[in-house]
């Protein structure tokens, strides 16, 4: 994938974050991997989900990156530097388990 020089490679305006971690608040039909609740760390590149480098697992080498124009939440599309993000796949979630601990406000 190359880019013209000096110029973002995403369409404004989105919002920034793609290094997240948080709580699953709702999930939709058919994802019966995680629940409300669930800690998740979120997977930062998101690929087409077809072509052969996304089948392979390796989304961050989508090979219609530049075609969507966009590489994942905060890459394009709104990612988590706000209360809630919306991540359109199960396939980029991973359950945290104990790595991420709650804020409580004092
Ligand atoms: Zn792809």
């Amino acid at each position: 994938m190359e880019w013209p020089p000096a110029t973002l490679p995403y369409p404004l305006p989105f919002t920034l974050g793609h290094e997240t971690a948080g709580w699953v608040e709702a999930v939709g039909a058919g994802v019966p991997t995680f629940r409300p609740g669930d800690p998740v760390l979120v997977y930062g590149p998101w690929g087409c989900g077809v072509c052969r480098r996304c089948a392979q697992g390796a989304e961050n080498y989508c090979e219609r990156a530049a075609e969507i124009r966009a590489a994942g939440g905060g890459l394009g599309r709104d990612g988590g530097m706000a209360e809630y993000m919306l991540v359109p796949s199960a396939r980029f979630f991973a359950l945290a388990g104990r790595l991420i601990a709650r804020y409580i406000e004092p």
